[in-house]
């Protein structure tokens, strides 16, 4: 017991920490940001200039283009075809392809998204900085009406990325979504685990094994069912809240959307995890067919049983019926005969002479049986 709090004592201080760390990062990123994005008149704004190379140096640091040999983010060496670039947040160097473009009108909506914001295109937009492909940079210079962007690494996108994505729920009441999410995801796992067993008896049914009835499949099938409707109903639950949009500012319309869209997608992925869960599924089969499977397995059975008579010395098939007291033996002769194939063929030599003798002493004593 004490030794579980104080672990969890540590690894709190080290997610606090951790979290002081971004938080002071993101900050800072931010802070960078309304900076670079400044579009004062007497502030350089073409990304080329020497001014603007000076402008955004004052502001951060670049690292010497000298002191790196491979790119901070894809770790590939620098030459003649992989050129380097700064990032202009953390002044890290990087090749082009690891580079993302952020234009300053996104990257003010990224500042201001703490304000809340009535507009979806701004977060449609910045939804795209993520997905952004990094663009050559010539395009985006030689291209007139594009408007300015920075230039920036992968790491510091994400981090941007995260800080909007976090402004966007704010204002959401979370709680109660998550908690039936929750239910959804635990109905989830446990039917993913009982899935297998009914598969397995299902399996041995149509395989003609008499170790489950058809009753066991009917039985595995009503469980299965309990978490199917579970989430099923769930996930209608959340659906119908989308509408309601309980305790949200009425003007604030852009939670509100957001607020819907959760809860339609949760809706949404349910609706995706019962359509798996029923190609996954095979039906019970009906009682002809399991007849059928074990009528064929006794054939096969039989077969093989036979297959197996011919083999042993002194037991003549043709005189008379195999007696019920035989079978046994044979099933077990069949066994040995299995094993020592295996023997042979492993050239476990020692093996193979114990399992003739062992086939030996089983031949006399069902020719004994057989002459009674
Ligand atoms: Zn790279
Ligand atoms: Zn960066």
């Amino acid at each position: 017991m004490g030794h579980a709090r104080s672990y969890n004592v540590y690894y709190q201080s080290i997610r606090k920490d951790k979290l002081n760390q971004i938080f002071h990062n993101t900050k800072q990123l931010l802070l960078r940001i309304e900076l670079l994005t400044n579009t004062n008149e007497h502030i350089p704004r073409n990304g080329n200039s020497k001014e603007r190379r000076k402008y955004e140096q004052n502001i951060v640091s670049w690292m010497e283009d000298s002191v790196a040999s491979t790119c901070a983010s894809c770790c590939k060496s620098f030459g003649l075809s992989r050129r380097k670039h700064h990032c202009r947040l953390h002044g890290s160097v990087i090749c082009n392809q690891c580079s993302q473009f952020l234009s300053f009108s996104i990257a003010r909506c990224i500042i201001d998204s703490n304000i809340s914001s009535t507009s979806t295109t701004n977060s449609l937009a910045i939804q795209q900085l993520i997905n952004l492909k990094s663009v050559t940079l010539s395009t985006i210079i030689n291209d007139e009406s594009n408007e300015d962007y920075l230039r920036i690494c992968m790491s510091c996108a994400q981090c941007l990325h995260n800080y909007h994505h976090q402004m966007c729920f704010k204002n959401i009441p979370k709680d109660e979504i998550f908690h039936h999410y929750e239910k959804i995801v635990q109905a989830q796992n446990e039917y993913n685990h009982f899935h297998p067993t009914y598969l397995a008896i299902i399996d041995s049914l149509l395989s003609g094994d008499t170790k489950y009835q058809i009753v066991d499949a009917q039985r595995a099938y009503r469980q299965l069912n309990v978490h199917y409707d579970k989430i099923d109903s769930i996930s209608k639950h959340i659906a119908a809240l989308a509408d309601k949009c309980l305790n949200i500012n009425e003007n604030d319309t852009t939670s509100k959307n957001r607020y819907a869209t959760i809860c339609r997608n949760i809706r949404t992925y349910s609706v995706q995890v019962l359509q798996n869960f029923s190609i996954s599924t095979k039906r019970i089969p009906s009682e002809d067919d399991i007849k059928k499977a074990q009528d064929e397995k006794k054939r096969l059975d039989n077969e093989r049983m036979t297959r197996t008579i011919l083999t042993i010395p002194g037991i003549n098939l043709n005189s008379l019926e195999i007696s019920e007291k035989l079978e046994p033996f044979i099933q077990q002769y069949h066994q040995v005969t299995q094993f020592l194939e295996q023997a042979k063929s492993a050239g476990r030599d020692d093996e193979v002479r114990l399992l003739e003798s062992n086939l030996k002493e089983l031949a006399q004593a069902m020719s004994i049986i057989h002459q009674n």
